[in-house]
């Protein structure tokens, strides 16, 4: 998730620039101003609370925004992020969405701080007062909470300056060169975080090469159970000669080992810009594992691909490489190629759907030439965070 804060005095623009941010990264707004003017028009209870006090340009009371906003939030666990505008205006509100962001798991990237001088704030809100019938668009008004701003929200920001998420853009610039400095700020935010991808296919659908050719090409770290055993078994290591006698008694490698591997790995890889995992997790309980995994190191999943691929296709593939020297001992035989596709089906699609459920899958063709695929999964890494949930 992408969660940022637009914060600045009334007229500070945070409306005309949500809406690119909006567009651009696929965000759910979430403007207390407007939930509350929707609250007073449908008569709610907390609408009729609510309306004397906006009209006198006040703060509405942090019992009645939790009420508005907490549904909101939670009504929308799987959104890309949350644009949020107006929100915190108060102490209490920050903590307010601290705990609420929890509660999904998440919390806040950055907070844009607009800054306006007063009098270009009242000049903006009395032109804006000639076309938005807004009754609080009013130069009494405009006063007291340009008032409120000054006493109650702006002190929100030290807040956010000692969790160093504080950015601050001058907003008395053109809509144009705000814009920019946003989402300078919002790219080098995400620029800071790991891009985990998960690449799922069946055997034979082409998985590996992609994976270490996607790595190469961004930077990213390849986790591949598969190696990761071999090389412990090379090593010669007190897990490498438990997993040699595993194999010799032809039994499967349990998750205790698997996860050890894994989490060694990514705390040994430092200064990568993700990881793209590869055979893993191909159980639910390894799903879980990762999930965990990812957390405790700060992370999650940025995105999660599947490569397509006709089983007939599959057989053909797998049964062609078994004549070569790439020949894997589980591809030896078609009855062990048959199994594999079996146990892929049988354990590994429904971790597919757990994730497609959860953060959505992006399926692609795995048929055509490797470089035709190789641009395929490129192009849906590169699209943005727009198809992530
Ligand atoms: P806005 O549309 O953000 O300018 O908000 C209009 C009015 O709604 C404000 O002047 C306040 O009276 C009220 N309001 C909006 N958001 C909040 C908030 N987070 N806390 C308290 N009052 C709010």
């Amino acid at each position: 998730m992408l969660n940022i804060a637009l914060f600045g005095p009334p007229g500070a623009g945070k409306g005309t620039q949500s809406e690119s941010l909006i567009k651009e990264y696929n965000l759910f707004y979430i403007s207390t101003g407007d939930l509350l003017r929707k609250e007073i028009k449908d008569q709610t209870r907390l609408g009729k609370e609510a309306q004397s006090i906006i009209a006198s340009g006040g703060l509405v009371s942090d019992e009645i925004i939790v009420q508005i906003i907490e549904k909101t939030i939670t009504d929308n666990p799987n959104a890309n992020g949350f644009l949020f505008d107006g929100f915190p205006r108060t102490y209490i509100q920050a903590y307010i969405l601290e705990g609420l962001m929890i509660k999904l798991n998440t919390s806040l990237n950055c907070l844009i701080s607009l800054e306006v001088p007063e009098e270009e704030s009242v000049a903006r809100l009395l032109k804006r007062g000639e076309t938005s019938g807004r009754t609080d668009d009013n130069e009494r008004v405009i006063r007291n909470r340009l008032k409120e701003y000054n006493d109650k929200t702006l002190p929100v920001l030290n807040f956010y300056k000692d969790k160093g998420l504080y950015n601050e853009v001058d907003g008395a610039q053109s809509i144009e060169s705000v814009r920019e400095q946003i989402q300078h700020i919002v790219k080098n935010e995400l620029s800071k975080r790991l891009l985990n991808i998960v690449l799922f296919g069946y055997p034979g659908s082409g998985r590996g090469s992609q994976g270490r050719a996607i790595a190469k090409k961004y930077g990213l770290e390849y986790v591949a159970t598969g190696p990761m055993l071999g090389e412990e078994i090379a090593k010669k290591s007190e897990t490498g000669k438990q997993i040699q006698e595993l194999y010799n008694n032809g039994q499967l490698i349990p998750d205790e080992i698997v996860v050890q591997l894994i989490e060694k790995k990514l705390e040994n890889s430092k200064g990568v810009k993700g990881f793209i995992f590869k055979g893993f997790p191909r159980t639910l309980v390894q799903s879980y594992i990762l999930d965990g995994l990812l957390k405790k190191h700060g992370s999650s999943l940025s995105k999660i691909i599947e490569i397509e691929v006709p089983t007939l296709e599959l057989i053909k593939r797998l049964d062609e490489r078994s004549k070569t020297e790439e020949c894997m001992p589980y591809d030896s035989s078609t009855a062990k190629i048959v199994q594999r596709l079996q146990d892929h089906e049988n354990k590994t699609v429904p971790v597919i759907e757990k994730y497609n459920e959860l953060h959505g899958v992006v399926k692609i063709s795995g048929m055509g030439s490797f470089e035709e695929v190789f641009e395929r999964i490129s192009f849906e890494i590169e699209n943005g965070f727009k198809n992530l949930k």
